[in-house]
């Protein structure tokens, strides 16, 4: 492979290498003797202005995981420590991963360009440093449903089959996942950082993540710089109590939000243990080590303020010279968490119940929702159907109710708030259409995908990404994808560290 080919693929910057000393080891991707595409993400490709053809070739699939020399000669395991399952980890990192380098667009906005599953790294501890194909693709379909959907996410660029067994508890296909990301930049970062008692180097990365970030906050001349750092804090919590609002308003599950899958860009990362909520109730844990239920359903805003206040005490010697003015100053910003989060979940609640701004009747979607829970109805379809009964088939919701009283006497309220808003029926429809999607990535739909890739058939996977990428648009043929999981499914479990 010739440098030239491979410069004509990836133009990478290394800001991070370059910037933040201390944060990282520079490692290469192990050898792949045997790289196959398994998926290949064109439009993501056009959008960073790579030429999807030129990656398809048996060069720019070496390139894409990091065993060309212009793809391997600059790449990093970043290091990084976090709270795991709310005990401190000091030493976490990039075990089975690498930055390969960054890639800049016209407009200046900067990816990061990484590797899961691409070897062992200094920060590997006693893991293998491997992922396996079925892992690696449900990250490429859940990150793309997600990104459908609107919600700030992490993308996937490619999947790369490394004809290698991976053991976990049977022998599994090995992959290598290609993501992208406007940062790799963690929760955890700041807290490695921190731990480091290298007061410069914290300073360091809370500028790097400043000015890649909020450009605006770093050139604004007005701020002093405690200020800065205190208006910095005040974004990341804004990025994230949006995010988890915006998981919540469609019954997503993250499953290990552990500081170090917390990230400062507000982007949702790491999609090992996420499902999908099938039947509403708050307390739905899928991962299969959640015992205690730490990272429910429900738990998710309030989790997400926990892992914003680890944040918080790391910039602590960045707000004030005075230790206990720092910590009113991080207080005082954390204590926005919930306002925040409430404004926006209540903001994209009303758009999925097609109501205006001023809703009348306090207690509607509390009472929606306890609906649901009490009689364990499908929170996609039921949400979905809401735009059928504005339409006039109000017999498609009522259906999904073991008993329809409580619904038909809720039904009355809902239809009373919508007619004060005045607007026609079928744009009040149309609108809700926008915001309830009807295909979302369901877990038997998932699992029965993977399966048959794991045993070399695509086909179930690239259909399955075909209907997430069009969310919201109802299209015949699909009926399956929008039907909840059958009742012999059984119980839903993910894992972590696959
Ligand atoms: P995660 O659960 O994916 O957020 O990973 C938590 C930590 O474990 C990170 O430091 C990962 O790099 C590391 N890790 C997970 N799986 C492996 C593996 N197979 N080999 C090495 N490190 C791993
Ligand atoms: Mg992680």
């Amino acid at each position: 492979v010739t440098r030239t080919a491979d410069l004509t693929l990836f133009d990478f910057d290394h800001s991070f290498a370059r910037s933040l000393q201390g944060l990282y080891e520079p490692w290469q991707a192990a050898a792949i003797p045997d790289a196959t595409l398994l998926e290949l993400n064109e439009p993501l490709a056009v959008e960073l202005s790579l030429d999807p053809s030129a990656l398809r070739t048996p060069e720019g699939v070496l390139a894409l995981v990091g065993n060309t020399a212009a793809t391997a000669a600059d790449s990093i395991a970043q290091a990084y420590a976090g709270h795991q399952f709310g005990n401190y980890s000091p030493r976490l990192g990039d075990g089975r991963a690498l930055l390969l380098g960054e890639l800049v667009d016209a407009t200046g906005s900067r990816r990061d360009v990484h590797l899961k599953g691409s070897g062992r790294t200094p920060f590997a501890r006693g893991g293998d440093g491997r992922a396996a194909v079925g892992p690696m693709l449900r990250e490429y379909v859940m990150s793309e449903a997600m990104h459908a959907l609107g919600i700030p996410t992490t993308r996937s660029l490619a999947v790369v089959a490394t004809g290698e067994p991976v053991r976990r508890e049977t022998e599994l296909p090995g992959a290598v996942l290609v993501r992208i990301a406007s940062s790799h930049l963690r929760v955890g970062t700041f807290q490695y950082a921190a731990a480091t008692g290298d007061a410069e180097l914290l300073r360091r990365l809370a500028d790097y993540a400043i000015e890649r970030h909020h450009p605006d906050l770093a050139s604004d001349a007005s701020l002093g710089d405690a200020e800065r750092y205190l208006a910095f804090y005040e974004r990341i919590l804004a990025v994230q109590a949006d995010l988890v609002a915006q998981w919540m308003l469609v019954g997503f599950i993250h499953g290990v939000l552990n500081t170090d899958n917390v990230t400062i860009s507000g982007e949702t990362i790491d999609y090992g243990p996420c499902a999908f909520m099938d039947e509403f109730d708050p307390a739905t844990v899928f991962s299969s080590i959640d015992h205690a239920g730490r990272y429910a359903y429900g738990s998710q805003p309030q989790i997400t303020q926990w892992n914003l206040a680890r944040l918080g005490e790391t910039l602590l010697p960045l707000l004030a010279e005075d230790a206990d003015a720092a910590v009113e100053l991080a207080t005082g910003v954390l204590g926005t968490f919930p306002e925040r989060y409430t404004r926006a979940f209540d903001a994209g609640l009303r758009r999925k119940l097609g109501l205006g701004s001023d809703v009348a009747d306090a207690a509607l979607a509390d009472d929606w929702f306890r609906m649901l829970h009490e009689q364990r109805v499908d929170f996609t379809t039921a949400f979905r159907s809401l735009a059928a009964a504005v339409r006039g088939e109000v017999d498609v919701t009522r259906a999904l109710f073991d008993d329809p009283a409580p619904f038909d006497a809720w039904a009355q309220r809902w239809s009373a708030e919508r007619s004060r808003q005045g607007d026609d029926a079928e744009a009040i429809a149309a609108r809700m259409d926008r915001a309830n999607p009807i295909y979302i990535p369901r877990n038997h739909l998932v699992e029965e995908a993977l399966a048959a890739a794991t045993a070399g058939d695509l086909a179930l996977v690239d259909e399955l990404v075909a209907v997430v990428r069009d969310p919201f648009t109802e299209r015949p043929g699909l009926e399956r994808y929008a039907q909840p999981a059958p009742t012999d499914f059984g119980p839903h479990q993910t894992f972590c560290g696959t």
